[in-house]
Formats: structure tokens, sequence, C-alpha cells
């Protein structure tokens, strides 16, 4: 018996494992921490030089999204691995030395993976995603792994001084169409009173299954695919202490104007 008794947690804990990958309930792991550069808002009054290498970021997160300094393109992060997706449409290896001025990065752990199939527009996915978070009010990221009829994505132009804000430069962001396209969206759903800070809703970037293409995602047709969810509870926010982010003027509200930057 005592025997048992020693070993019945770790028995318990070895059938959790087991089981935990194949559960379609939502659990609540605790202390799941999505980490955040900067705030979306200086992002777009333009304040596109961070001070946090990649090598830094990848300590904090193997998911995510994010962009680069001098807004060199689309970032996504997956499995570890951090790309970047320039606006020539290809996609290259991030050098850990780059630098991000915002960006966001959890290391996920699913909490619900759910099939999903024939959802041919993002307003639909949306949808679609919305019934599986268990609240408005939490911080999740999001993958979809599979297959896509459509996937419409963008990239931004690296930037040179001075800097114009944001709404200015995705005028000249280049446009990418896939059809019938293997791979991932990898989506952080930030809620609305996080407004200022994050883009609160979806913010998801694509990338394909061989890694030539992606960026931040426009529009969507999705054939078949899985949804893993990592509820992250815990929010940590890493301000810049550069002289840009510290003289930026960060009190007005920019909802409008991201609104149209996020379309
Ligand atoms: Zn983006």
């Amino acid at each position: 018996m005592m025997f048992l008794k020693k070993y019945s947690n770790y028995l318990v804990l070895v059938i959790l494992l087991c089981v935990a990958p194949f559960s379609y309930a939502q659990q609540f792991n605790e202390g799941d921490v999505l980490f955040q550069v900067s705030t979306i808002d200086a992002l777009m009054e333009g304040v596109y030089d961070g001070d946090m290498t990649f090598a830094e970021l990848s300590e904090k997160g193997n998911i995510g999204v994010g962009t680069f300094n001098a807004l060199d393109g689309e970032m996504i992060a997956l499995d570890g691995k951090f790309y970047q997706v320039k606006s020539d449409g290809k996609v290259y290896p991030v050098d850990i030395a780059q630098k991000t001025p915002y960006a966001v990065v959890t290391t996920f752990a699913a909490d619900s993976i759910t099939a999903i199939s024939g959802i041919n527009s993002m307003d639909l996915l949306k949808k679609r995603l919305d019934g599986l978070l268990s609240s408005k009010n939490l911080f999740y990221v999001i993958r979809v792994d599979g297959e896509f009829n459509y996937v419409k994505t963008r990239s931004v132009p690296a930037q040179t001084k001075p800097y114009r804000p944001l709404t200015e430069v995705v005028k000249e962001q280049s446009v990418f169409e896939f059809k019938n396209i293997k791979g991932t969206l990898v989506g952080v759903w930030s809620p609305a009173y996080s407004k200022g800070i994050g883009v609160p809703g979806y913010h998801m970037h694509f990338i394909s299954e061989d890694r030539s293409q992606g960026g931040h995602l426009l529009e969507v047709d999705v054939a078949d695919a899985v949804v893993a969810i990592d509820i992250t509870s815990d929010f940590y926010l890493k301000l810049p202490l550069d002289s840009e982010f510290l003289n930026a003027d960060l009190g007005g509200d920019k909802t409008a104007a991201l609104e149209k930057v996020e379309r």
C-alpha cells in the first residue's frame, strides 16, 4: 500500500499527461504568462525602435506575433523559431541580435484543442473562435494549424527616420494572397479593456507550412484546421526605456486609427 501511496501522485500525473492533449475540456493552467514588449499605441505613434533583442524575447516565449526595429516586416514566432516576413513577401530567419519595438509571446501550452472546418471568412473565423474563449476578460494565444483555401496577408516596408505614424506607413503595405495552402495562424486575443496597450480582439499572423510565405492576416478561408488555445492569465508588460518611447505622446485615444491599421 505504501508503494501505491508513494506513487499514486505520479500515476495521476502520467494519466493527465497522456489524456491532456486529447481533452476538449477547458482547463485553467494558472501562471501562463503573456509577455508583451511596448504598447500598440507607441507603435501607432511611430516608436519603431525598441531595445529588446530576439535573444531576450526568445526566453519569454516560443510563439507569438510582433514586428522589428524600423518596422521591418511582420514577425511570427512558432515552435520556438522566429520568422521575419518582409515587404518583399519573403520569409527570413530572425537574427537573435535583431531588436523589436513591439511583440507579444508566450510559452505555449494548449488549454483546449478543437477541430474546425469550412469557415470562409475572417469574420466567421473570429465568431467561431469567440465561442472557444472562456471569457472576454482574459488574454489568449491561439494557433490554428491546417489547410486554407485562401489567405490574404500584408507586410510593411522598413522605415527611415524621421518615422511617420503607422496609419501613414500602412498605406504602402504589400498585400499577398495565397490559395490552397497549408500553414499556421498565430493569434493573440486581447480584451477590450487593454485598449492602448494591445490590439483589442484578434491580432493574427500567418506562416506557410514550408515557412516561405506569410504576414499579418487580413482575410482567410479555412478548409480544415485544428485550433489550440492557451489561456494566458498572467500578463507582463515590458516597456522600452529609450528616449523615443519616453517622449512619445501616448495620451490620446487611437481606437479609430488602429481600426484602419489592422484592416
Ligand atoms: Zn500584425
